[in-house]
Parts: structure tokens; sequence; C-alpha cells
């Protein structure tokens, strides 16, 4: 709920307005009801019966031994499961966040998408992993707050626009968690409309885009989308991006062993970005069993950034982290779900 919602609210149980701005700051706060000692205990029990002050629960975690990133498996309301990462950089905390129960893109090297999309998360599903998060933090350390998100966990942030757009505004708030735009990256696949609306937001985020092949042919193998828009559409839509917000646009690239990672695909990537403001990552790929396609060498990934380099264009390797844990998206939610035999939804692909 923003604050006109719990304005709504207030005055629907007989409270004065200037209520809904105290709970508005406590619930990001991540406090219990009991906790909220400003707000009037009649108030506060009747709130505790009809109201929810963070519809997310960590239900499992576990700990990289490697670097410290940690994977939570979080528990909604419905008994729905979702995931997220914590990583720790030495700028701060970063948390990936996830935005559906799972997604109905359909990328073919992706876990989270193989058993489609069950539903889309509310703002404050995703403003609940960030106070799971931080209580998680200040269990170790009092003032150790999550400072950085990026919207890359399950699903795909502009097939749930609204909600998205939403959750960043109350995220921006001064009075909430209070996270700059600028450290929020959103990621897509490419959904050309909602990159165009978003660029009109005047919420200056930085754009990830999934890029992944440096043809529409290759594009097409990997990412349905792909079949909606081209690549030429994709890169006109981020142009705007970058002259509407003055942010470049990262693209991200998970090299997949012979389909994308020779230097001839490096050489027409570098052709079709060089007039673009722009930084490419260069991921390699978490193999997915299920779906047959190999990782890289490092010889590999070396010789395709190297050809970029020399092209001019601004790349750096993603650093692999949490590689013990089941780090990469949804990994450990369809192992939970495999031991548990959790029903799953078959959803239509995007033509
Ligand atoms: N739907 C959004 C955000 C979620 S995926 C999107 O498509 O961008 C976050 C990033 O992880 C995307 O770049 C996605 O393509 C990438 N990704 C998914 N599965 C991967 C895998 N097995 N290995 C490497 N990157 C992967």
């Amino acid at each position: 709920m923003d604050i006109q919602a719990l304005q709504q609210l207030m005055s629907s149980l007989g409270q004065p307005l200037f209520r809904a701005k105290q709970l508005f700051s406590w619930l990001h706060k991540g406090v219990t009801l009991e906790e909220m000692r400003n707000l009037p205990a009649a108030l506060r029990s009747e709130l505790d019966k009809t109201c929810l002050t963070n519809p997310v629960r960590i239900i499992d975690e576990r700990i990289s031994r490697l670097d410290g990133t940690r994977k939570f498996l979080y528990a909604l309301q419905d008994g729905n499961l979702i995931e997220g990462v914590l990583m720790q950089y030495h700028y701060g905390n970063t948390l990936c966040l996830s935005t559906q129960v799972g997604c109905r893109m359909g990328c073919r090297f992706c876990a989270s998408t193989l058993e489609g999309c069950l539903r889309s998360l509310t703002p404050g599903e995703m403003l609940g992993q960030i106070l799971c998060a931080n209580a998680k933090l200040a269990e170790t350390d009092r003032n150790a707050r999550v400072g950085n998100v990026v919207l890359m966990g399950s699903g795909e942030p502009f097939d749930n626009y609204d909600n998205v757009v939403q959750f960043l505004r109350i995220l921006n708030h001064p009075d909430g968690i209070c996270i700059g735009m600028r450290s929020v990256s959103l990621s897509t696949c490419g959904l050309v409309p909602e990159i165009k609306r978003l660029a009109g937001e005047k919420l200056p985020v930085t754009l990830s885009l999934s890029l992944h092949a440096p043809t529409d042919e290759i594009r097409r193998t990997l990412m349905p989308i792909a079949n909606r828009y081209s690549i030429d559409e994709v890169l006109d839509a981020c142009r705007l991006y970058v002259k509407e917000t003055g942010r470049r646009v990262i693209f991200e690239y998970a090299l997949i062993h012979d389909v994308n990672s020779l230097p001839e695909h490096a050489r027409l990537l570098a052709g079709r970005l060089r007039h673009l403001q722009c930084h490419v990552n260069l991921i390699p790929l978490n193999s997915v069993p299920e779906r047959g396609l190999k990782g890289v060498s490092e010889s590999e990934i070396a010789r395709f950034k190297h050809v970029l380099e020399e092209e001019g264009i601004s790349v750096t390797r993603r650093r692999e982290m949490g590689d013990d844990i089941e780090g990469a998206c949804g990994q450990l939610r369809r192992h939970y779900m495999k031991q548990t035999d959790k029903p799953h939804a078959n959803e239509e692909v995007p033509e």
C-alpha cells in the first residue's frame, strides 16, 4: 500500500490521516505491530486482525562457502514459492528480487520458465523480499541494509508492469525503504512497448536488456520473445531509454558454447551496438541440465571479450557468485518443488 491507500484504510477505521504516514514509515522498517509505539493500541490490534505487515517469509536459506552469497527461498501467503539472492559487494548489499512466480517468457536456457508463470507478485510481495533480507542482515550487523536491488530473479518485470512500477515508487519514497532509482536495475527479455513506457515514467533505473544473441536468427532459437520483436526494434527502444533517462543500457549476454560464443558473433554484436551508449555484461551460462545447452570455457570468454574490446565496446565478464548454492534463476525453487512434488502451471509462451 502506498500512503494514499493507507489513508483510505485509516479513514475507514475512523483514524486521523496522519496515522497513514506513521504506519507507512514503520512498515518499511520491518518491525512488528507491537513495536509501532506511536500508534494507539486499539488501532494496532485492529490492524492485527485484518492486515499483514509482510506477506513474505523466508523458509529456507543457503549460504555460499565460496563468497558468502545467500540464497533465500520465500513462501507467499498462498503457498507459492519464490527465490532471491543476496550478494555482498565491496560497495554494499545487493538483493536480486523475483517479480513473478515462475515466468512465461520461455527462454530456453532459463530454469525459472520451465513450468510457466503461476502468477505475478504484488508490490507488497516485492517490498517484502527486501524487508526479509534486511532482517537477515540485521541478525549479524544492526546497521546492515540492502542498498541495491536488481529485478533479475524469477519473472519478467514488464509482464507485471503496473505492480513493478508501483513497487519502484514505494521503494523510492523518502519515508519508506528509500532506495534511489540509480541503485536499481531492471532486467527484461525485451518487451519493446514497456521499455518505451518506462522511459516516460521518470524512474531512472538502470535498464538491463537480455540480448544473448547478435542476430534475430540466433535469438529466435533461444528466446521466444524474439519472434515478436526484432533486435532492431529492441535497440531502438533502448536508444529512446538512453535519451529520456540519460542512463546507459546494460546488455546481458549469456555465452553458450557454439551457439553465440564465436568471434564472428562478437563482431556482429559490436557492429549493432557501436553507436549506443551501453555496456556489455558477459555471463557464462549456468547450465540447466533440462535444456541441453553447454557453457563456455574461460578461453572462449576471453576471446569473445577481446573482440568486443578491440571494437571499442565497453564490456565486463560477470563474476559468478553462489556457484555452490544453486544461485542461478529458478534453480533452488525447482529443486525444492521436485522434492515436495508441488503442482505447476503450463502457460503459453508468447509467439
Ligand atoms: N525476465 C528478465 C529477468 C530475469 S532473468 C530477463 O529476461 O532479463 C535474469 C537474467 O539471467 C537474464 O539476463 C537471463 O537471460 C539470465 N539467465 C537466465 N537463465 C540463465 C542461465 N542458465 N545462465 C545464465 N544466465 C541466465
